[in-house]
């Protein structure tokens, strides 16, 4: 039995080895992960975080024609009002328009937690079917429900047979997980169990006839047009321009890609296993999906690292290369990527050389990027992933070789600990998620987000963009200067004195 046959899926912490709390070297990191301590530990203290329940939203919410039904109390909808700007520009930038941009909450109030709030519910459901039309309904359940025991899958099938959008019940209460990416495998195991993957005869294709004189010249063509299509898997901090970037690459192999799930119709879902290989460009995102399009209809995987960095990228294009049959392709379309790319960047590494950044983020982003700074000359002080997981190992090998010894911070936000690092180590520049922009630059450093969706981060363009931004951002840094000496900092003084990983439990051996 597979994740896929149940009701709810598994959550990282479960699935997975995680960790939530880590301050020391990556040789240290490593080693504790090795021998499983490492994911015991944990906080004595810990600052709020962002719940799984956001993540999921920001990824159902991209889908053409579907409205969201957030199940609890309206509170857990602060998030979605963010949302809007982001997907409404990503969906732009993708070429089509979102007219509207629906989401409804069943409102649960002290009455519905005692009383149960499945009946709210249904109506809920019933009305966004025949008032919006949309053509699925994703309906998100939050912390309360989870509590008080709503069973979410049995209302959704109870509807399924009357309305006449499709339902997809996600389950994403946020004190189940102390890890956000739960959320991508909490929509994928939603997706897989509720829409069609396998395109539909007469809507999507003319089936084959045998007795068709050219049956075989049509079937050569069906085959070798699978043969060189593949899916590249997206998130939302992957934008209209890295895509753009990751697409021009593999184009440039003789690649069909199709780019899924993010901003993907239910159309476009229909086509995914129509594919002779599957990309991860993240290795958080995307095994769950992945290993489902495996087991379903055996279509190979590549789940590498993030074509972040000259030798990232290179890496990445070679391992797809080996894959599709195109390896004497690769090398030259590299070869001449790289010979452009050295000449575009030569007026900019003399004013990058020797810079100290700090990297916070995404685990596997920010240890790609590390070494896309150090091709760039510039110093890494250290890097805070949000979350470690077992899956992380290699990646961490690799930057434990480019950075022996490098600190490594295993934070979800924690500002607390971010402000004692920057006060203490003092680096020109932090790249950071944008979330956490007020609280480098109040402690005097500038930021770059270590994302954005209008910018470019992978691939060869993402180098020269990552540097160009440097670049301008390091010509004047002082918003973060007149900041720092201007407004204070929450936390008392003799915080900055003592060592930032004082809270960070001791390593327990399990
Ligand atoms: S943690 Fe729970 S209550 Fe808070 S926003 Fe997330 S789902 Fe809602």
């Amino acid at each position: 039995m597979s994740y896929i046959d149940n009701k709810v899926p598994p959550t990282r912490d479960t699935r997975l080895k995680i960790c939530a709390g880590f301050g020391g070297s990556v040789e240290d990191l490593l080693g504790c992960s090795k021998r499983g301590c490492v994911f015991a530990k944990d906080r004595s203290f810990s600052q709020t975080g962002s719940c799984q329940m956001y993540l999921s939203l920001a990824m159902v919410m991209t889908i053409p024609d579907s409205v969201t039904v957030l199940h609890g109390p309206v509170g857990c909808g602060s998030h979605a009002y963010m949302m809007e700007f982001p997907i409404k520009t990503g969906s732009t930038g993708r070429g089509f328009q979102r007219s509207s941009f629906l989401w409804i909450s069943t409102n649960l109030g002290e009455s519905d937690i005692i009383g149960g709030g499945e009946q709210k519910l249904k109506e809920t459901v019933q009305y966004v079917d025949t008032e919006f039309h949309p053509r699925v309904i994703f309906v998100v359940s939050t912390c309360a429900p989870n509590i008080i025991g709503d069973d979410l899958d049995e209302i959704c099938d109870g509807l399924r047979n009357e309305l006449t959008a499709k339902i997809v019940p996600l389950h994403c209460p946020g004190f189940k997980t102390r890890v956000n990416a739960t959320a991508y495998d909490t929509v994928y195991h939603g997706l897989a169990k509720n829409l069609e993957f396998e395109p539909k005869p007469f809507v999507d294709f003319r089936p084959f006839n045998k007795y068709d004189p050219n049956f075989d010249i049509e079937s050569a063509k069906y085959k070798y047009k699978k043969s060189r299509t593949v899916n590249l898997f997206n998130a939302s901090a992957i934008g209209v321009p890295d895509e753009k970037e990751v697409v021009r690459l593999l184009t440039a192999m003789d690649l069909k890609v199709n780019i899924s799930t993010e901003y993907s119709s239910l159309d476009d879902f229909r086509l995914l296993s129509e594919a002779s290989l599957n990309i991860s460009m993240c290795t958080v995102h995307d095994d769950y999906l992945l290993d489902i399009l495996n087991k379903r209809y055996g279509t190979p995987c590549l789940i590498l690292n993030m074509p972040i960095g000259i030798q990232n990228t290179g890496e990445w294009l070679r391992a797809i290369a080996k894959k599709t049959g195109d390896t004497e392709k690769v090398e030259a379309i590299i070869k001449k990527e790289e010979a452009d790319l050295m000449k575009a960047l030569e007026p900019m590494r003399e004013k990058i050389k020797g810079k100290r950044v700090l990297l916070n983020g995404g685990v596997i982003r920010v240890a790609c990027m590390a070494v896309l700074l150090k091709e760039l000359g510039a110093e890494v002080l250290g890097v805070r992933p949000y979350h470690y997981d077992s899956l992380s190992d290699p990646i961490y090998e690799r930057l434990a070789e480019e950075f022996p010894g490098i600190d490594v911070n295993v934070a979800s936000n924690q500002v607390y600990e971010l402000v004692n690092i920057i006060k203490r180590e003092k680096p020109d520049l932090v790249f950071a998620h944008p979330g956490s922009n007020a609280w480098v630059v109040k402690a005097g450093s500038v930021w770059i987000p270590l994302f954005a969706p209008a910018k470019n981060y992978l691939g060869y363009r993402g180098v020269y963009d990552v540097a160009r931004s440097m670049v301008r951002s390091l010509r004047n840094p002082s918003f973060s200067k007149n900041a720092a000496e201007r407004i204070p900092l929450p936390f008392r003084k003799d915080w900055y004195a003592k060592n930032p990983y004082s809270y960070i439990a001791a390593p327990v051996e399990i």
